[in-house]
């Protein structure tokens, strides 16, 4: 065994101390045979939520009527989830109530995929009653059980098998797949938030592209918003060579497939309840790329993008261009370092150093002016120190108001 679970090991062997079982679950099981980089170590056990919190003195309820207790146990934090069953389900939903249960088998059972359907206990023996071990090795996707009638009992499963070829790089078992085909409407029953956590995934996964393709060929994307009918514009993203965007950059370029007008792409990512924040991002991504595609960086737009939207947005130019080499990323990112300011805090003037020499109450005017100062700045037209600019006000004054 290894890091991370090394350091979980005793909070194992605590549950075990106090008559509970516990094991490895999940998807840290599924990398580590697979041997790829282990993200959260996820712990099953037969104790319930208050018996494992009676166990540990520091814990957060994070879905207690899951059974998910958090435990943070030295420098570390683990969800421990009582073994339980999911009784029944409701609208093709994830069940409100949960039950439960003793038995690690059970508890196995009502997980997704066989690939994570795979205990380890605290010595790294693996308890596998699905064959998940042999579906890492075919590199497979294949549910626990019928998938037809595990896709009714949670229709999001379906998103899930899809973002696991992006992010494994492994194919839908045929029998799995026919019933992603057969059942892909049920995905409308499925609250956005859940959509997007696995649609988010897919955008960031190695096998992206093929990931798409199945969205197509199952018709999934059919009940993704915003993607409705929209079957040729994400054919159109297949057809750019995207493999080195990141998420944010994979939503903008989206974005640009499917031709969305300022307003109509708000509602497009207000739709995929998307936090504002991101919107923002997204969208300058986009508006600066578009903007690439016509002429170059100017200094000021340089300047008001920033150096992560320059680089997310000289990428996705790039992208759309179709070519391959990034150089110009580096020399824009370059030129930006060597800006004189990098935001309006860093001039050396204030709006009361203005109205000041001015002896001028404040309005348009002064906005108007400290824009110009801004640009003149950027420009080398006159150096970022008080006095400097000053003079530089004084002479332009003299001549023109246009001059400055
Ligand atoms: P990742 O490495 O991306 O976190 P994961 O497999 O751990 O992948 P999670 O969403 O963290 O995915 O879920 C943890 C485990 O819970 C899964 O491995 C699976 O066993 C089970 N699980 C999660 N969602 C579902 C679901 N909708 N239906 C059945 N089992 C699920
Ligand atoms: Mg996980």
């Amino acid at each position: 065994m290894k890091e991370p679970f090394l350091s979980a090991v005793p909070v194992i062997k605590r549950l075990e101390s106090a008559g509970y079982e516990a094991y490895f679950v999940g998807g840290s099981v599924r990398d580590y045979l697979l041997g790829n980089k282990i993200s959260d170590v996820d712990i099953a056990t037969s104790a319930k939520p208050e018996e494992v919190k009676a166990i540990f003195p520091k814990t957060v309820d994070i879905g207690i009527q899951h059974g998910t207790v958090l435990v943070l146990f030295k420098n570390n934090s683990y969800e421990i989830t009582t073994f339980r069953t999911e009784g029944e389900y409701q609208d093709f939903r994830r069940p409100k109530e949960v039950s439960f249960i003793r038995n690690l088998n059970e508890d196995l059972m009502r997980r997704d995929f066989t690939m994570n359907a795979i205990a380890m206990d605290a010595n790294g023996s693996i308890i596998d009653p699905f064959d998940g071990q042999t579906a890492i090795k075919e590199r497979v996707i294949r549910t626990v059980g019928s998938p037809e009638e595990r896709f009714r009992e949670d229709a999001l499963r379906m998103m899930r098998a899809v973002r696991f070829v992006s992010q494994l790089s492994f194919h839908i078992a045929g029998e799995t797949l026919l019933a992603l085909k057969l059942d892909a409407h049920l995905l409308d029953k499925i609250a956005v938030e859940r959509k997007r956590a696995e649609f988010e995934k897919l955008l960031s996964g190695d096998n992206r592209k093929n990931a798409f393709r199945i969205l197509l060929e199952t018709q999934v994307f059919e009940y993704l918003p915003g993607l409705k009918k929209r079957e040729l514009k994400i054919e159109k993203l297949l057809s750019y060579p995207f493999d080195f965007l990141n998420k944010k950059e994979m939503w903008a370029l989206l974005l640009y497939c499917l031709e969305l007008d300022q307003q109509n792409s708000d509602a497009f990512l207000r739709n995929w309840r998307l936090p504002v924040k991101e919107m923002k991002e997204i969208q300058d991504i986009l508006l600066y790329a578009k903007q690439r595609l016509i002429k170059d960086w100017s200094r000021y737009d340089l300047y008001t993008a920033g150096s992560e939207t320059i680089q997310s947005a000289e990428k996705l130019y790039l992208v759309l261009k179709g070519i391959n080499d990034y150089d110009s990323v580096k020399y824009w990112l370059n030129t930006y370092d060597n800006l004189p300011i990098k935001q309006r805090s860093e001039l050396a003037v204030t709006g009361s150093d203005i109205m000041a020499w001015r002896k001028q109450a404040g309005g348009p005017w002064l906005k108007e002016l400290l824009t110009r100062i801004e640009h003149a700045v950027l420009q080398n037209e006159v150096v970022n120190e008080k006095e400097k600019i000053k003079e530089w006000l004084k002479a332009c004054s003299q001549k023109s108001e246009k001059n400055c």
